[in-house]
């Protein structure tokens, strides 16, 4: 089927490059605000240093019970390895910062945390709950005891006390044995190399998604943890970069949340229910818009739903370029909204017949995706191929601005997709107002 051999060329969005940006600055953010808050800290109020013992708590149980109710299996990992940790931490300081619990604890901060996470990015992710499997709690529970076991060692005859001569006894937290280092570095680089390329692997796929806000997540609550790791000798310290950790995890799961419920998936354009939150938000002032693409049933059966969808993410790309402060969105299908906010109809007129001769003058090329996988051949064969193929579409769009007939947003709408229909009746590829 042509479909699948024939794909539109996506180019990179400029604006994702912006996004992309602009979901480094939480975890940025907040590994910031904990480092002001230990420097701050001694000026804090007795009251309230109670949080760093217990912030931690609060955002990783929190962290783990939203992942739990949006059913994303690999936060869920990270907050609850995190969790254990942690407490595993507090219960070991309190038998003493010197004492074998404690390096036994940091021992298992170093490798367990880091492989936890790994094996979770490395497998797929199949929500917490997949099939009903819950193998993964063995899992943890094997994790819990064997940690348990090896931090008792000499303290119970059920533990002995080769573990201690294992793990060595001349060492504090803050001056670790060497192997011990190399081995967590290795783990917690592995684990952010996996994280940073699941974040920014749809952004280089054929689709070219957005970045994953949860992966990138990932990676920087194991940069916060790590900082957690190399102070663990303080608790204050360790306590607001697990905190820090599980805060960054918190923020990566919301954002991609929020992305899913106001973004379109294919065009990236934010969806229906932003074009309701934007519209309840108007002023009296405004022009809205409707866009719909000329012909794009034949334009599917010709070239397949494939290369249809391609064209429509092209399309949304040069929509999202409309000037005079409009904002497009995708309504549906292949019609898009455009707002204009505080603009008189006139203006907007212009920049939409602007965006339109956009959108009809763009030569979007078509790439052969069965080509030879083989540089050589493939470049022997081009040689003789007919020049890339290119393709157009045309939109045509219906604008209004709010008046007598039509009062309210969703009025003015209902009066851009009558507008919209005489555009189509009267030729298509053109812009006709209320
Ligand atoms: P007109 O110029 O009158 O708008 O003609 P049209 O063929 O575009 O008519 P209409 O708007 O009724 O057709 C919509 C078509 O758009 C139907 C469907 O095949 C196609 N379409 C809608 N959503 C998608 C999508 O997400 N991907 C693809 N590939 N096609 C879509
Ligand atoms: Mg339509
Ligand atoms: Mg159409």
């Amino acid at each position: 089927m042509r479909s699948t051999e024939k794909r539109l060329k996506a180019r990179p969005d400029d604006r994702s490059f912006a996004a992309e940006f602009g979901s480094l600055i939480a975890p940025i953010g907040i590994m910031v605000a904990a480092a002001l808050a230990l420097w701050l800290g001694p000026a804090l109020p007795p009251s309230l240093s109670g949080l760093k013992e217990f912030g931690a708590y609060f955002v990783l149980v929190a962290g783990a019970g939203l992942s739990l109710w949006f059913n994303r299996g690999r936060v869920f990992v990270a907050t609850v390895s995190l969790l254990l940790v942690f407490a595993g931490y507090r219960y070991a300081f309190d038998l003493g910062a010197e004492s074998f619990a404690a390096r036994a604890v940091y021992a298992a901060a170093l490798v367990l945390v880091p492989l936890n996470v790994l094996s979770a990015l490395l497998l797929p992710e199949r929500g917490v709950s997949y099939h009903g499997n819950h193998r993964w709690l063995l899992i943890v529970a094997f994790e819990i005891l064997l940690v348990a076991w090896i931090a008792s060692s000499g303290r119970s005859s059920f533990s002995g006390v080769a573990w201690q001569e294992m793990l060595g006894e001349n060492w504090r937290l803050h001056s670790p044995p060497v192997p011990l280092i190399v081995i967590g570095r290795v783990l917690f680089s592995a684990a952010f190399v996996a994280a940073a390329w699941c974040a920014w692997r749809p952004r280089f796929s054929k689709q070219g998604g957005p970045v994953s806000t949860i992966a990138i997540g990932q990676a920087g609550a194991l940069v916060a943890f790590v900082v957690a790791c190399e102070w663990a000798a303080d608790p204050a310290v360790f306590g607001v970069f697990t905190a820090a950790a599980g805060a960054i995890l918190l923020v990566g799961m919301l954002q991609e949340s929020h992305r899913l419920a106001f973004k379109d998936e294919l065009t990236g354009l934010p969806g229906r229910r932003a074009l309701q939150e934007a519209m309840a938000g108007l002023g009296p002032r405004y022009v809205l818009a409707m866009a719909d693409v000329d012909h794009f049933k034949a334009f599917n059966d010709t070239h397949g739903h494939d290369v249809g969808d391609q064209a429509l993410k092209l399309v949304a790309a040069r929509l999202a370029q409309v000037k005079g402060r409009g904002r497009a969105f995708r309504y549906g299908g292949e019609e898009f909204t455009i707002l204009f906010p505080d603009t008189g109809l006139d203006d907007a007129l212009l920049h939409l017949d602007e965006i339109r001769a956009s959108v009809a003058g763009y030569q979007m090329a078509i790439r052969d995706e069965g080509r030879p996988k083989d540089k050589e051949l493939g470049a022997k064969l081009r040689a003789h191929a007919e020049p890339d193929e290119t393709l157009t579409v045309t939109i045509s769009i219906g604008a209004a601005a709010p008046g007598p007939a039509a009062a309210t947003p969703s009025e003015v709408l209902k009066a851009a997709d009558k507008a919209l229909y005489r555009a189509k009746n009267s030729g298509r590829n053109r812009v006709s107002r209320k």
